[in-house]
């Protein structure tokens, strides 16, 4: 067997090839009834048909001796001999079985057909039968329900390339075969081709036509893979759509700001620490983008820790230079807030006015806040998504920065390029892209890179603590806070409402909290706890403690995964690890390590997740783990691709098809009407 793959959504994933479109009824034998069961399986015409892919291609095998075929359980297998018993069975009302004992000097087999009385009398006294099924166990090993050679239907020869197909609700896999070949038959493979021919030539692909035949009358196994290599063209396509329509949306002009290179530098200057090569590098590409009117569309990716904010910050007192307004968004209120504590000393030593804006401020804040904005009475907002709600607006918006854009998904991003085409946009991210990744899915983009830490940083040692480890860590933990430290302890889940882990015996943060002010020890050096369920102002004013240093020991969900920053904070404890993918734990162990001092990240996890947690343990190349995270949750899983209808299993080998989606973007840039066919195709894929 070869090709394994999921079956692409019953066909429908192909919604951008033309007829024939007629309906399943229009073929022989299929009426509404049958009709209505394909269509549960996402077949609704015979085009669907058409373009359904096998689930996998099944090489006919050779016939094999009985004796070694019994020991095969759940493969398909052929075997032939003589019937040497058969026996009816009656169990009540019209059901019965039927068992026939297939003989061939080697061994017995008994094939089971369930309510089919006749096959008893059909099969009596075969002297040379030759069957094929799958290998099931009814009262030891059986062939349930094989396919039977016979003289007007023989079995394929060995050898044979038989594609099978996803079986579904009263449709069986050899019901669809049927129904594909059907359809070939009536209709052909004629399925008209929109791609020009020297981007299939280019891609190494056959037009549809050919590969409906590829798929479905295999000729070869490469053949084969050719035929399926153009039905992966199709997400791939849609996605560089969904690109070119976001660069389109770029046609509004947004405002230029020019600075003198001393103001620029005097700027610079205003930071408590010297920007790092890299800061400048970046800061410079960005003063280049502002001083354009071509909206800038700039993603920035460093490393926990890498200083984006003061990047950030810097954009922001460049485009206020210019008059404008700043909104800063952030996909949590932690790190919203986190944002305006942290920058506010800096912008507003400069003259710039500072707001928050989250969905969690009481009324007439958020009033005073919105009034403020639409005002020009502030220059830089921080906030979440409220900050694109419905009511907000700026007198002079001429910059967004997004922080963590990753967790925003992609849906959201394009909602944002809709509405401000005249705004200047700089994304920031943690997580690396791989460059395939960045060239394709923010192909509208231009990229930048923070491959530089700021300096001073302590090392960060990172253990899989089992054993002894463990046993040993509260002490050192102890003599961390005796030095004056301070510590995160992360634990996933909020509280012992979720009964069925209580019993598992797993910890909560609630519980974790209580058990640490239990100890005489640790509650001296203060414990507190956050959580997201937590009404905001409590959260704020705890980590606000935490921050102050007043509390050595904060209990957390993930909340505090991403920007809160306490240079003091030397030890990070991530409990149940196995819980949380490996570019969370990143972003978590990012949390320490941020002072000159040594810094420890422990995390206590099962053994199933050794291979992230010893993977932890050996690097923090961010870069490195997003490889592998990506390698572990897929490609589509990781950009948040899944939920906006993009599928891009297909795609085995990105990088290989580097180059075709390069391909790609230029035929759209070519032919606009190819890349609106494809859009709408993508839209379509979305509301289902
Ligand atoms: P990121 O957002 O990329 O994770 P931050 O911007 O929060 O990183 O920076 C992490 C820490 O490093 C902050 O405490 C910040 O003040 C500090 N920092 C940033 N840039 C520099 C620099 N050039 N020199 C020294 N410290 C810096
Ligand atoms: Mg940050």
């Amino acid at each position: 067997m070869v090709g394994e793959r999921r079956n692409a959504a019953g066909g429908a994933a192909t919604p951008a090839l033309a007829d024939p479109i007629a309906p399943l009824t229009a073929l022989k034998g299929v009426g509404h009834a049958r009709a209505a069961k394909l269509a549960r399986l996402g077949l609704r015409s015979v085009r669907d048909l058409l373009l359904l892919l096998p689930a996998r291609l099944v090489v006919w095998p050779e016939p094999e001796p009985i004796r070694s075929a019994r020991g095969r359980k759940g493969e398909r297998v052929t075997v032939r001999g003589q019937v040497t018993r058969t026996v009816l069975q009656r169990i009540g009302g019209r059901r019965s079985i039927v068992r026939a004992t297939l003989s061939d000097g080697t061994g017995e087999l008994d094939l089971v057909f369930f309510n089919q009385p006749w096959m008893k009398e059909q099969l009596a006294g075969a002297t040379d039968l030759e069957v094929h099924g799958q290998l099931v166990d009814v009262k030891g090993p059986a062939l349930g329900a094989p396919r039977i050679g016979t003289e007007e239907r023989p079995l394929p020869a060995p050898g044979t390339l038989m594609p099978e197909y996803g079986a579904g609700e009263g449709v069986s896999a050899e019901a669809l075969a049927g129904l594909v070949e059907l359809a070939l038959e009536t209709f052909g493979p004629g399925l008209d081709e929109i791609l020009p021919e020297e981007f299939l030539a280019e891609a190494d692909a056959p037009s549809v036509g050919e590969a409906v035949l590829a798929i479905h009358r295999p000729t070869s196994v490469p053949a084969y893979e050719r035929g399926r290599r153009r039905f992966a063209l199709e997400p791939l396509l849609t996605l560089q759509a969904r690109v070119h329509a976001r660069r389109r949306g770029l046609r509004g002009r947004a405002r230029a700001v020019r600075l003198a290179d001393a103001r620029f530098d005097e700027l610079v200057g205003r930071f408590p620490y010297t920007l790092t090569g890299a800061q400048r590098k970046v800061s410079a590409q960005i003063r280049a983008d502002l001083e354009g009117t071509r909206p800038m569309r700039r993603l920035l990716q460093g490393d926990v820790g890498s200083g984006k904010t003061a990047v950030a910050a810097l954009t922001s007192m460049i485009v206020c230079e210019g008059g404008g307004q700043v909104a800063v968004m952030a996909p949590t209120e932690v790190l919203a807030s986190q944002h305006a504590y942290g920058l506010a000393p800096l912008l507003e030593s400069h003259g710039l006015r500072t707001a928050l804006l989250t969905g969690a401020l009481p009324p007439g804040e958020r009033r005073a806040v919105q009034e403020a904005a639409a005002e020009g009475r502030v220059d830089v907002v921080f906030g979440t998504h409220a900050l694109f709600s419905e009511g907000v607006r700026f007198r002079r918006l001429d910059c967004a920065i997004i922080d963590e854009q990753h967790r925003f998904g992609v849906a959201q991003r394009d909602r944002l390029a809709a509405k401000g085409g005249d705004v200047h946009v700089l994304l920031m991210t943690a997580t690396p892209i791989p460059r395939t990744l960045a060239l394709t899915v923010y192909g509208d983009l231009d990229v930048s890179s923070l491959d530089e830490a700021p300096p001073g940083r302590g090392e960060i040692t990172t253990r899989w603590a089992r054993g002894n480890d463990r046993r040993a860590m509260p002490r050192f933990l102890l003599e961390r806070l005796e030095a004056g430290e301070q510590i995160y302890w992360v634990v996933p889940r909020i509280g012992a409402t979720e009964a069925s882990e209580e019993r598992a015996g797993g910890a909560s943060a609630e519980s974790r909290h209580a058990d640490l002010v239990a100890r005489p020890t640790f509650r001296a050096a203060g414990v507190e706890l956050v959580h997201g369920k937590l009404a905001p102002d409590e959260r704020a004013s705890r980590l606000d403690r935490f921050r102050r240093g007043e509390i050595g020991v904060l209990v957390a969900t993930t909340v505090v995964e991403v920007g809160v920053d306490v240079a003091n904070a030397t030890v990070m404890v991530v409990e149940d690890a196995h819980r949380l993918g490996l570019s969370q734990l990143h972003q978590l162990r990012g949390r320490v390590g941020r002072g000159a001092k040594p810094s420890w990240c422990f995390l206590l996890g099962d053994k199933k997740a050794e291979e992230r947690l010893r993977l932890l343990e050996r690097t923090r190349d961010g870069f490195e783990l997003a490889e592998e995270d990506l390698r572990q949750r897929g490609m589509g899983d990781l950009l948040g691709l899944r939920q906006s209808g993009v599928n891009l299993e297909g795609l085995v080998d990105p990088e290989r098809d580097l180059h075709l989606m390069l391909e790609a973007r230029d035929l759209f840039q070519e032919r606009p009407d190819l890349a609106a066919h494809y859009a709408r195709a993508a839209t379509e894929t979305e509301r289902v």
